[in-house]
């Protein structure tokens, strides 16, 4: 159904699927983006504790631009190329709902923070460019809260305004998406970007929201480059789908949307231009209202903001090494393959750890440490890196013991580095305590006699020649000294030992 070719039965062309994305995410502002109330969770502070006159919409109260949030705006327009607006001005974005006090949002228009930006994908292994025609800020309404149920259940409705002020960009792409998947990735990519930004927390609830936009033009509009013509993009009938709050959420809501637009055309029915919701739990969209115009918002300049000159802090704002720049890095610089410079790049936190805890070792050995070993064990604990953030020195301790060959790697790893991370202890205290140090000579000597005196068979054997006898015997010594010897030296010894020649070499 959804991704075979169809055809419209008007005129017998092929379909191809055009999608272009609103992506509102929250910016990591410590205030409020008019205001100085706290945009903290609010946990179970009581509802409407953090507000103030200004984010209640009170008559009079004044707006005053929270600096920190334009900062990160002109950040992200630096991350996604962007051309930074020599002077960025506000407007208000006139509608009526109860989360929004004022009955206007403060957003942007004409003038943007951002314009013409891109950002690079990699979907199935195939690099893409998404083109970012926008990005601008504006203040997040508050939140309605429908108690006992759904809008059309609900016994009565609360509005909570702790809410409503924390800032938001919006970024909106060109009709540049050609599957709904290409449409994850991006939101993948997006997220990292602006996480290593500092601008951005996934983890918050509500911290990014997607209205994806979708329809379908002939296909024989599209360009072998995948273009297709404005005209046709005009000509074509869309919908807006709302209330997509994941990655996954847009590829299942536009996979869903595209087949049921294909439906209806083959059956020879008009797709409606309109705005449709996403319903998460049954999977499907729902018809919501005719799709607002531009001209519903009367749209004009907010009198109370000043415009703002950004143009030279693009210049004066640096940003960190970006996730491909630095994952190229990786592979250079410490000879990493594909797979590992991924892992080890995933988020900022992560390559800053193995970078500071990989100085002076070998970075393959740190690699393995880092992105097979701990993050395995972080991950098996439900954990991130932050948890070990400030252990970075018992972390380099416990690769040189193994660098130095002071402790075995699985002693490191199944004992060390998991009471490190279970007990809190530090690596020394494990390997004194369990006597995980190299076992000194006269251990080595005693359990090497030993295993010879008690396994006769194995010895004949090996005399014999017969492979495996002499692994064995080398078992039965790594045992005896619980795996402290080195396997190496306790092989020679026990050659020595036995003597003579073994046709098993
Ligand atoms: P509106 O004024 O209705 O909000 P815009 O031109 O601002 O429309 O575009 C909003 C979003 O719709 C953008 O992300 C854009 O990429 C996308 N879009 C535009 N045309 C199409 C189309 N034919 N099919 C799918 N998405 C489209
Ligand atoms: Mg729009
Ligand atoms: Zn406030």
């Amino acid at each position: 159904m959804g991704t075979q070719a169809s055809a419209d039965p008007a005129t017998g062309a092929d379909l191809a699927v055009v999608i272009g994305l609103e992506v509102h995410v929250q910016l990591e502002t410590d205030t409020k983006i008019f205001c100085g109330c706290s945009t903290t969770p609010a946990g179970d502070e009581a509802p409407n504790s953090r507000t103030c006159p200004v984010c209640l919409g009170l008559p009079g109260a004044l707006p005053v631009v929270n600096e920190a949030a334009v900062e990160a705006a002109v950040r992200v327009g630096k991350a996604l190329d962007a051309d930074i607006a020599p002077e960025t001005r506000f407007h208000r974005k006139n509608y009526f709902y109860p989360d929004l006090p004022k009955n206007f949002q403060i957003s942007q228009y004409d003038a943007p923070v951002c314009r013409d930006g891109r950002l690079a994908v990699s979907v199935e292994g195939e690099r893409r460019e998404v083109a970012v025609r926008r990005a601008h800020l504006e203040e997040d309404p508050g939140s309605v809260v429908h108690e006992g149920g759904s809008i059309d259940t609900a016994e009565y409705t609360l509005v909570d305004y702790n809410r409503a002020g924390t800032p938001l960009m919006e970024i909106v792409t060109e009709p540049d998406f050609r599957a709904p998947a290409e449409t994850r990735a991006f939101l993948a990519k997006l997220e990292e970007v602006l996480e290593y930004l500092g601008v951005f927390d996934g983890e918050r609830d509500g911290s990014l929201r997607v209205d994806a936009n979708v329809s379908l033009v002939p296909a024989e509009e599209m360009a072998a480059d995948g273009s297709v013509d404005d005209a046709a993009l005009a000509d074509a009938n869309r919908t807006e789908v709302k209330n997509i709050s994941s990655h996954r959420g847009a590829e299942r809501a536009l996979a869903y949307e595209v087949t049921r637009q294909r439906n209806a055309v083959e059956r020879g029915r008009v797709v409606e231009q309109e705005t449709r919701h996403w319903d998460e739990s049954r999977g499907i969209t729902v018809s919501m209202r005719a799709k607002e115009e531009e001209k519903d918002y009367r749209y004009f300049g907010e009198a109370d903001i000043p415009p703002l000159r950004v143009a030279d802090w693009r210049d004066r704002l640096s940003i960190p090494e970006l996730p491909d720049a630095r994952r190229e890095r990786f592979r250079e610089e410490y000879g990493l393959d594909g797979e590992a410079a991924a892992k080890l790049t995933s988020t900022k936190q992560v390559a800053d750890f193995y970078e500071r805890a990989a100085a002076d070792f070998d970075p393959g050995l740190a690699a393995t440490w880092v992105a097979d070993v701990l993050l395995g064990e972080l991950n098996y604990r439900d954990m991130t890196v932050a948890a070990v953030a400030d252990r970075l020195d018992e972390v380099r301790e416990l690769i040189r013991l193994v660098d130095a060959g002071e402790i075995t790697r699985k002693n490191a790893e199944e004992t060390v580095l998991r009471a490190m991370l279970d007990e809190g202890v530090d690596p020394e205290t494990v390997v004194e305590r369990e006597s995980l140090g190299p076992a000194d000579e006269d251990e080595v000597a005693v359990a090497v006699r030993e295993a010879v005196d008690e396994n006769p068979g194995a010895v004949s054997d090996y005399h014999d020649g017969e492979d495996g006898a002499l692994n064995y015997l080398v078992g039965q010594v790594m045992a005896a000294t619980g795996g402290a010897a080195d396997p190496g030296t306790v092989n020679e010894r026990l050659r020595a030992e036995l003597g003579g020649e073994s046709g098993a070499d």
